[in-house]
């Protein structure tokens, strides 16, 4: 399945459970309060095993974000990609 796909499928059922946002802000805040779960999962010396659970919950926000405002996130991600790309390292020493 394509991102764009996966958007699409995780959107139509973030719907139908009523459990969309109102706004673009409360959207990003709740990507924010899954960052922090994510980081709570790393407290130790190593993350565990919840971790991963906590990346897929801030990557489908991400999408679900802008599937609802008609973003082609795959495009989106190959474009910046690209832009790094060719941005280079700017200066910084590995
Ligand atoms: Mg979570």
């Amino acid at each position: 399945m394509k991102i764009n796909e996966l958007a699409e499928k995780n959107y139509l059922w973030v719907e139908k459970m009523g459990w969309h946002n109102k706004t673009p802000l409360e959207a990003l805040a709740l990507i924010a309060s899954e960052v922090g779960e994510a980081i709570n999962e790393c407290r130790q010396e190593t993350p565990s095993e919840h971790f991963g659970e906590e990346l897929a919950d801030i990557v489908l926000r991400v999408l679900d974000l802008a599937h609802w405002q008609n973003i082609d996130i795959e495009k989106e991600l190959l474009l910046k990609m690209e832009k790094n790309e060719q941005r280079g390292n700017r200066g910084r020493i590995k």
